[in-house]
C-alpha cells in the first residue's frame, strides 16, 4: 500500500444526494472536503429518480411528514426539524432550480429543468466551494489505524488517506447499477457494526396468476382503488402485471406485506374496488336486477367496472363467493390477493436495512468509530414514495455536516 497521503479535513464516501448534501454544508461551514465516489459519476440513482417524474420531496406539514418514517419517526422529526422541506425547496431555488407542488403534495422541479440539470447545477454549486470530487475511487475500509483505505478504479493504486472527520453516505442494496451495490456492509461489519439484512422496500409483490389470467389480462391498471394491508389502507392507482401487483398503493404497503410474509399464514392484500361508495350504497347499487345479463356486463352497466375486473374476480373469488348483492358487494370491497412474495432487491426503489440504530449517536456518528458519521438509505430506514426518500436522504446529510461541525469544534481548554 502506497504511504498515507496528506489528510483532507472532511472526507465524504460516495456521492449521492445524502453524501453530496453533506459535503456542501460542510463546504459551506469552511471545512476543505473531498467527495470519494467508487463510480465514474456521482449521482447516478439521483437521476435515476428522476426518470418516472422527479418527486423531490413533499408539502406534507411537518408532524404529519415524519409519521412516514415508521419506528423511526422521532429520530426523522429530529433530521426534518434540522432541513425541513421548505428548507430542500429554498435551496433548490439558491441553485436557480424552481419546483411546484403537483398531486398529493408531491413537489417536483417546474417542467423546464430536467434531472441532469438539477445535478449540473448542483455540482457547480459544489465546485465553486471548492469541494474536491473524485470519481472513481472505491472505499475499501479502514486500516488499523481507522485511515480510510481507497482504490483508485482507473490506475489501480490502493493508498490511505486520514481525515478529520468522514461521512460515510454509501447508499443501500437496489438498483447495483448506479453503484448502490451495499458491498460496504463488510467493511463495517469487520468492525463490530451491526447490520440489519437489506429488504426490499417500495417494490411489486408477487401473486401466482393462472397462465389464463396473464395470458387474458397482461398489464392493466385498476384506477381509484384502495388497498389494505395489516390494519393499513393505502388509495390509488394499481398495476397488474404478469408477476403480480405493483403501483403506488402496494409500494407503501411493503412493510406489513415483508411483515406478513414472514408469518406461517398467508399475506393477503385486500383490495377495494369501490373506495368511494359505503358499503350500504354499494349494496343499494347491487339490488338492480341482473336480467339474465353476464357479471361483465352487469358491473359494467352498474359500477362502471369494466374489464379486468371481472376476470380479476373470477380468478380470485370463487362464484358462489359473489352470487348474492350482499356477498358481492362484500367481495368488491375487500377482494383478498394472496401475496407469495416481494420482488427482487435490486429492483426494489428503496431498501430497509443497513446500519442498526444502537449502533449510531443522536449525531449520526458510529459509536464504534468515532468521527465516522452515515447518512442517507445506509441507514436502517424506509419510507413510502412521495419525496420522502429524498428528504429523508438529504435532511441526514444535512444532518451529519451539522455533527462534524459539532465534533470538529476547539473543545474548550
Ligand atoms: C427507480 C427509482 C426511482 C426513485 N424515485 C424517487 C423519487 O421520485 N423521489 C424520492 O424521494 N426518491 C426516489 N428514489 C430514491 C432515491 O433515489 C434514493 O433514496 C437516494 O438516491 C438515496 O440516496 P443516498 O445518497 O443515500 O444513496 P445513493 O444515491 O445510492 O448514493 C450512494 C453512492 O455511494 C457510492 N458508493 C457505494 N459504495 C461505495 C464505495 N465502497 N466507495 C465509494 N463510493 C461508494 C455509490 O456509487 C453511490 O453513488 C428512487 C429510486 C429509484 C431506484
Amino acid at each position: 500500500m502506497a504511504p498515507i497521503l496528506s489528510a483532507p479535513s472532511v472526507a465524504v464516501v460516495g456521492g449521492g444526494p445524502a453524501g453530496l448534501l453533506a459535503a456542501q454544508r460542510l463546504a459551506e461551514a469552511g471545512y476543505p472536503v473531498t467527495v470519494f465516489e467508487a463510480q465514474p459519476t456521482v449521482g447516478r440513482k439521483f437521476l435515476v429518480a428522476g426518470h418516472g417524474g422527479f418527486n423531490l420531496t413533499n408539502a406534507e406539514p411537518l408532524p404529519d411528514f415524519s409519521h412516514r418514517y415508521g419506528a423511526r419517526q422521532a429520530d426523522f422529526d429530529r433530521f426534518l426539524s434540522h432541513f425541513t422541506p421548505t428548507d430542500l425547496r429554498q435551496w433548490l431555488h439558491s441553485l436557480g432550480i424552481e419546483t411546484f407542488v403537483g398531486t398529493s403534495g408531491r413537489v417536483f422541479p417546474t417542467d423546464e429543468y430536467k434531472p441532469a440539470q438539477v445535478l449540473r447545477a448542483w455540482l457547480q454549486r459544489l465546485a465553486a466551494l471548492g469541494v474536491q470530487l473524485r470519481v472513481r475511487h472505491r472505499w475499501l475500509g479502514f486500516t488499523p489505524e481507522r485511515a480510510l483505505r481507497l482504490r483508485d478504479e482507473a490506475t489501480g493504486q490502493e493508498f490511505s488517506v486520514q481525515p478529520a472527520a468522514t461521512v460515510l453516505a454509501l447508499g443501500g442494496a437496489s438498483w447495483v447499477k448506479t453503484g448502490s451495490d451495499g458491498q460496504w456492509t463488510s467493511l463495517l461489519s469487520a468492525w463490530g457494526v451491526t447490520l440489519e439484512p437489506f429488504a426490499p422496500s417500495n417494490c411489486g409483490a408477487e401473486v401466482a396468476w393462472s397462465e389464463f389470467f396473464r395470458v387474458k389480462v397482461g398489464r392493466a391498471p385498476l384506477k381509484n382503488i384502495a388497498l389494505e394491508c395489516g390494519g393499513q389502507t393505502v388509495r390509488g392507482e394499481l398495476l397488474l402485471t404478469d408477476y403480480g401487483v405493483e403501483g403506488t398503493p402496494v409500494y407503501a404497503l411493503t412493510p406489513p406485506l415483508r411483515a406478513a410474509l414472514q408469518t406461517p399464514q398467508s399475506a393477503l392484500l385486500y383490495l377495494n374496488l369501490k373506495p368511494d361508495l359505503t358499503a350500504e350504497q354499494l349494496w343499494q347499487k347491487l339490488r338492480a336486477p341482473r336480467n339474465g345479463k353476464s357479471l361483465a356486463v352487469y358491473l359494467e352497466k352498474t359500477l362502471r367496472l369494466g374489464p379486468p375486473v371481472p376476470t380479476l374476480l373470477r380468478e380470485l373469488a370463487p362464484a358462489e363467493a359473489g352470487a348474492s348483492p350482499e356477498s358481492l358487494a362484500a367481495l368488491l370491497q375487500r377482494l383478498p390477493v394472496p401475496v407469495t412474495g416481494l420482488r427482487p432487491l435490486d429492483e426494489a426503489i428503496s431498501t430497509a436495512g443497513g446500519v442498526a440504530w444502537p449502533e449510531v449517536d443522536e449525531n449520526l456518528m458510529l459509536q464504534k468509530l468515532p468521527g465516522v458519521f452515515v447518512a442517507g438509505e445506509m441507514l436502517d430506514w424506509e419510507a413510502p414514495t412521495g419525496g420522502y426518500l429524498l428528504q429523508g436522504c438529504l435532511s441526514t446529510g444535512a444532518w451529519v455536516a451539522r455533527g462534524i461541525q459539532h465534533w470538529l469544534r476547539p473543545q474548550p481548554a
